[in-house]
């Protein structure tokens, strides 16, 4: 399963998820197709948006509770350490 293509995908992943929420045009089809089909890079995505959103939201209310912030954190480990 080396030759899957998810070094890539990952390494591309952030920008294509920013880009993805900004709804700007990317040039990403590649990443797009590739995380559709592989499950491991589904969650990797999901993180990243989760992540992204939720920085973007705390920027947006300048008020973000510690406690908002360590919640979302907990939920991207929770993510990240199950089995994919
Ligand atoms: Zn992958």
């Amino acid at each position: 399963m080396s030759d899957c293509g998810c070094e890539k995908a990952r390494a591309d992943l952030e920008a294509f998820v920013r880009g993805e929420l900004e709804c700007c045009r990317t040039q990403h089809s590649e990443i797009r197709e590739h995380i559709e089909n592989c499950p491991g890079c589904q969650d990797e995505a999901t993180v990243q948006r989760t992540l992204t959103v939720a920085v973007q939201r705390a920027c947006i209310d300048e008020a973000a509770p510690e406690e908002l912030k360590a919640q979302v954190i907990a939920s991207l480990l929770d993510v990240q350490s199950r089995p994919h």
